[in-house]
């Protein structure tokens, strides 16, 4: 039949920083301002004992907490707010140990498709 009720609208963008829990490894995505009601949320990014997992893979659609059937797309926002040297960048990526020389790459993306080789 004719019905086309499902629109396939792109989801929102929310963007995210990446915190860790302190006293723990665990890595979180927040989203500081949700594109739907304006309120905080966080997504497990991953875990920093398993240097293989890379944050930036749980980037992406994620259906947001305060209303699942409105999925948004995690993303990194287009640029950091503090002003960083990339030495220090470095040396702080490096203390996290996210292990992973990608990283900066997938902070680029911009909402686009995600770059997966
Ligand atoms: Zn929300």
């Amino acid at each position: 039949m004719g019905k086309k009720d499902r629109r396939n609208a792109a989801p929102a963008l929310a963007f995210v920083t990446l915190r860790d829990l302190p006293g723990t490894r665990v890595l979180f995505w927040v989203v500081d301002s949700c594109p739907y009601c304006g309120e905080r949320h966080l997504h497990v990014a991953g875990n920093m004992r398993s240097a293989e997992a890379d944050p930036g893979e749980t980037l992406g659609e994620h259906p947001a907490p305060c209303d699942p059937t409105r999925p948004y797309v995690l993303s990194l926002p287009p640029r950091p707010k503090k002003k960083r040297g990339k030495q220090e960048r470095r040396r702080e990526r490096h203390a996290a140990r996210f292990g992973s020389a990608d990283l900066d790459a997938d902070l680029g993306w911009d909402g686009g498709e995600p770059d997966d080789e």
